[in-house]
């Protein structure tokens, strides 16, 4: 059978799963408490796929093409036995790669030994400031910036690895720190990336003049330590990658915002109730749970999944202005960056 690809002619390579909706964290640029404080009602456990049914969907897009998972959240480290969930994944034929994105917080020695010996390949772990005051303000719980770099070491030492470390820069809150987190990394053999802020979900109150365009850290880093581009990976990742001449390791930089990457964008969604969107940006998904619960046979979800993804021809990012940013969107915690 022809490789399903979307009207945009982009294959579906990647799945991001989002295992809950919840997180213990509230960064201000995605889920500020302001809006989801102590009374917001989360999903229910009832309406969150089991892991078995996240692993059914997963062999379905397997048989579509996915290659690479990657476990997101909110913070999947909150939902219990989750290397329950990885085990199954990782034994599913096809899928080469195997992830997870965390701010860390529930990352102990014992917990990264274990997820990798279920099966996970690597981690990504989001740290957007060194400085423990901007840091414990931009999470707004007051968590340290010092469990998360331990965190991050218990992941290394696991071999959880290549560590990627994501920085979310926006202007006024931790663009002073870009020199100090570069400097911090260097050497680590962890890489760096730098996120252009985004106008994720309804409620960050973003606009374009906080965004510091990677062009603009590029140019800053480059000053102070030499970079020379590294050749993607694979056309469709996200960052564009960059490495210190003197041998020090290795940056990304992902400018959804200056420099988008729509044109080979080969990933779906899943939110933990079960729903596929198509885009970081969309505004609905599709119920893919009602399939899962109605006893529709794997054969007719993945005859479902192959319609709704080759009618797509999302491209948010190449098409954003000030008058999209303001419609209403998924929130990124619910399908997990
Ligand atoms: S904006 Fe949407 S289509 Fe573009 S790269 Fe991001 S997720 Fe893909």
């Amino acid at each position: 059978m022809a490789t399903l690809q979307d009207r945009l002619g982009r294959s579906m390579q990647d799945l991001r799963i989002s295992v809950t909706d919840r997180c213990n964290f509230r960064c201000v640029y995605c889920m500020p408490k302001e809006v989801f404080g102590p009374s917001f009602a989360f999903l229910p456990r009832r309406e969150l796929l089991t892991f078995e049914e996240i692993a059914r969907v997963a062999k379905i897009f397997a048989e579509l093409g996915v290659r690479k998972i990657r476990l997101t959240g909110g913070e999947p480290l909150v939902r219990k036995d989750i290397d329950t969930l990885v085990q199954e994944l990782a034994s599913i034929p096809g899928i080469d790669d195997l992830a997870m994105t965390t701010n860390g917080s529930l990352l102990t020695a014992e917990r990264a030994q274990k997820l990798r010996s279920a099966g996970l390949k690597r981690v990504t772990v989001s740290l957007d400031s060194l400085d423990d005051a901007k840091f414990r303000a931009l999470n707004d719980v007051g968590f340290p910036v010092a469990r998360v770099l331990e965190a991050i070491h218990n992941a290394a030492q696991a071999g959880l690895t290549p560590v990627k470390v994501n920085m979310v820069v926006k202007r006024g809150a931790n663009d002073e720190d870009i020199l100090v987190m570069a400097e911090h990394f260097r050497g680590t053999g962890h890489i760096l990336r730098f996120i252009e802020y985004m106008d994720v979900g309804t409620a960050n109150g973003w606009r374009l003049d906080d965004v510091v365009q990677n062009s603009k850290i590029l140019e800053q880093i480059n000053a102070r330590w030499p970079l020379e581009p590294v050749a993607p990976a694979r056309p469709s990742d996200v960052a564009r990658r960059f490495r210190y001449t003197d041998g020090a390791g290795e940056i990304g930089l992902i400018a959804s915002v200056s420099q988008p990457f729509c044109r080979d964008c080969s990933r779906a969604r899943l939110s933990p109730d079960g729903q596929l969107f198509l885009c970081l940006f969309a505004q609905k998904g599709y119920d893919l749970r009602h399939w899962l619960r109605s006893g529709a046979s794997d054969d007719e979800i993945e005859e479902v999944v192959r319609h709704i993804w080759s009618g797509r021809d999302v491209r948010y990012s190449e098409v954003r202005s000030e008058k999209t940013s303001g419609m209403p969107k998924v929130e990124m915690f619910r399908i997990g960056g």
